[in-house]
């Protein structure tokens, strides 16, 4: 069993499921019980060995389904929300999530043909629509089999400073533009998502707003990460990785990495790389092939956020944006 966070009449009862999911080590979901009322804040991922895990540490808590009162999400992420239709068909509670995240767990048809034509124009546009067929194709299947992600209830809003128990609503957008994070002043308990973890992995991951256009997500997820610096903090609760209570210091080496990769790119097209292809492959090489996805989100971001900061100039050519001092 693992350790109880207490406060007088709060508790922290986090669910840590240890797996390489990425580079993340762990999927974490929390329950925070507030008196009589016990909080599920976030919900792992959809596969038996979570439900088993997940069953058997509410158990060993001393817990089942049945006394869980309702599910906060941080973000929409399928490692957030996955056992929240398992869950609310045993015990139909309330789920809370930010607005932004409404459209993309109903599925609705409208947000996946915004989401489609997005990503379709975006590749183009930053002329890597060969390489990125695959995700798009991906993509594709994904909304052709939809039915099963949907979340089935209907989804309670929650925005930026809402209360709901003794948690504070706070929107940190950037890893997603749906991010929100959990805070209880009395305790200084943080449930973070993934805004923060322990190793400071920076993962501020592009989409798009509700028009459809490109969001400035490096530069949202610094300002999400300042904004965090403001809150008196005990402990922090992260979406992956272990729990800890040094968010100064992570934070600040957050914000070294985000200047860090903003400095390499710009480097990157000081020599001469223009396009975004060049600059993926000129920063990571091989590993292209194996993270596509992950890796043309980041040197996209980077690349606007690198131009927000005035450091490199975009100019269309016939195949796409390219890139210079
Ligand atoms: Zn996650």
């Amino acid at each position: 069993m693992q350790s109880v966070y207490i406060n007088e009449e709060k508790q922290v009862y986090p669910i840590i499921f240890e797996m390489n999911y990425g580079q993340l080590r762990s999927i974490n979901c929390y329950l925070y019980k507030h008196g009589s009322k016990l909080t599920l804040i976030d919900a792992g991922v959809d596969i038996p060995e979570y439900r088993l895990f997940f069953e058997a540490q509410l158990a060993a808590y001393g817990f089942q389904i049945g006394d869980i009162d309702q599910i906060l999400l941080t973000h929409h992420h399928e490692d957030h929300i996955g056992l929240v239709n398992y869950i609310i068909e045993q015990n139909p509670i309330p789920v809370y999530a930010h607005p932004l995240a409404l459209p993309r767990l109903d599925f609705t048809e409208e947000y996946q043909i915004q989401k489609k034509t997005f990503f379709s124009q975006l590749y183009r546009q930053y002329g890597c629509e060969e390489i990125a067929q695959k995700r798009l194709l991906k993509m594709q299947q994904t909304m052709e089999n939809s039915e099963h992600l949907k979340i089935k209830t209907t989804i309670t809003a929650l925005h930026h400073d809402d209360m709901l128990d003794d948690l504070q609503v706070i929107a940190v957008p950037g890893h997603s533009p749906d991010s929100i994070m959990f805070y209880d002043q009395q305790t200084k308990w943080l449930f973070v998502g993934d805004l923060v973890m322990y190793k400071g992995t920076t993962n501020a991951i592009i989409d798009h707003n509700e028009e459809g256009q490109l969001l400035p997500t490096v530069m949202q997820y610094r300002n999400s990460l300042e904004l965090c610096l403001k809150y008196d903090v005990s402990t922090v609760f992260s979406g992956h990785q272990q729990v800890f209570s040094n968010l100064h210091e992570i934070i600040q080496k957050n914000l070294s990495r985000i200047e860090y990769k903003l400095n390499r790119v710009t480097k990157k097209v000081i020599e001469g790389n223009e396009t975004i292809l060049q600059l993926a492959s000129a920063i990571y090489g091989e590993r292209m092939n194996k993270e596509m996805t992950l890796i043309l989100s980041e040197i996209i971001g980077y690349t606007m956020y690198a131009e927000m900061m005035g450091e490199v100039k975009r100019v269309q050519k016939e195949m796409g944006w390219h890139f210079y001092r």
